[in-house]
């Protein structure tokens, strides 16, 4: 038996059997990228939107905890406690004071360093699933607190949507626009970039310490999103991390040109890198540019995608 845990639904209930739960991958329409802070953290501001390409976990009743999986990155992903999965489910177990016991089990679909937040997107659903399978009952607040010790998007893939994260990226406030599906392309590269070598090469050609300029908040990025027009939210997507993505992987410059080519709306490097996003006008254009894209062979996959799209939710 298992119950969705609906958007203003605080309180998840106990789930007997098996629960399952779907997270969505994440992109940056906005990614501004402050100073380095003493803590070791860049100060961000950023506006996230949640798509539909899912992970899904599955976790059921154990005497010990253990982890499988299949799909994206299996056999190469470590599964044991280095894994985010493993880590949020031995951290929920400390809070709520109850043995970490659960057999989990990850389909996996978000590539693996690929910019789109795979393993905090995991995280989030694993503090989901034990919190149901456990009976804890905390709240997506407390859940989202546990999470931001593991990864600094784990809050915002409990939350989904689109929303404005700041501190560095854990702290998350919803927009509230109009309710619009924006249509994706998804370039997915072979192999993945490492997101701490991504930000150390933007410091680096950045001549660091960079200089305290305070961040800007995305009020361009805000306004397109009320507006509703892909071309103008195409022309406000920006990415600080874009530069440092393509100086590590000169051969981006081929996706984003090949997008541009393919009659994208706008196009940028996702998160940290390697995936690409493009922006298309509706459902078909974008299936359009994704053929375009993968016949251009720059790329190891194409697919398309939609957001915004919930956070974590049990199905
Ligand atoms: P971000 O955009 O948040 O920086 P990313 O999409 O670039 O993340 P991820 O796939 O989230 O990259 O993971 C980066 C690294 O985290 C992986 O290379 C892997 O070593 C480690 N990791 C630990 N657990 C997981 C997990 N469950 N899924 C993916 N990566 C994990």
């Amino acid at each position: 038996m298992t119950e969705a845990w609906g958007p203003d639904d605080d309180k998840p209930r106990r789930i007997a059997g098996p629960v399952r739960v779907r997270v969505p991958a994440k992109i940056n329409l906005h990614l501004g990228v402050g100073p380095l802070r003493a803590d070791g953290f860049h100060e961000l501001s950023t506006v996230y939107h949640a798509i539909s390409l899912f992970d899904e976990l599955t976790a059921r009743r154990g005497d010990t905890l253990a982890l499988t999986m299949e799909g994206e990155g299996a056999g190469e992903l470590e599964l044991d406690e280095s894994n985010l999965i493993i880590r949020a489910a031995r951290a929920l177990a400390r809070k709520a004071r109850v043995p970490a016991h659960a057999r989990l089990h990850l389909r996996k679909t978000i590539p693996l360093a690929g910019g789109l937040a795979g393993g905090s997107a995991d995280a989030a659903a694993t503090l989901l699933a034990c919190d149901l399978l456990w009976g804890t009952g905390f709240s997506k607040e407390e859940l989202a607190e546990v999470g931001a010790e593991l990864g600094s998007d784990v809050p915002f893939l409990l939350h989904g949507g689109t929303a404005l994260g700041t501190g560095h990226g854990e702290a998350i406030s919803p927009i509230l626009a109009r309710p619009t599906t924006w249509h994706w392309v998804v370039a997915i590269a072979d192999g993945g970039l490492s997101t701490p070598a991504v930000y150390r090469e933007l410091d680096r050609l950045r001549d660091s310490p960079w200089p305290p300029t305070p961040l800007e908040s995305p009020d361009e990025l805000m306004a397109a999103l009320r507006q509703r027009k892909p071309e103008v939210l195409g022309a406000a997507l920006a990415n600080d991390l874009q530069p440092a993505a393509l100086s590590l992987r000169p051969a981006l410059s081929d996706v984003l040109k090949a997008g541009h080519e393919a009659g994208a709306v706008a196009g940028l490097v996702s998160g940290s890198g390697p995936t690409c996003v493009f922006l298309a006008t509706d459902a078909r254009h974008a299936e359009q540019v994704a053929a375009l894209l993968a016949e251009a062979g720059v790329c190891r996959t194409a697919v398309t995608a939609r957001g915004p799209m919930p956070g974590a939710r049990a199905v």
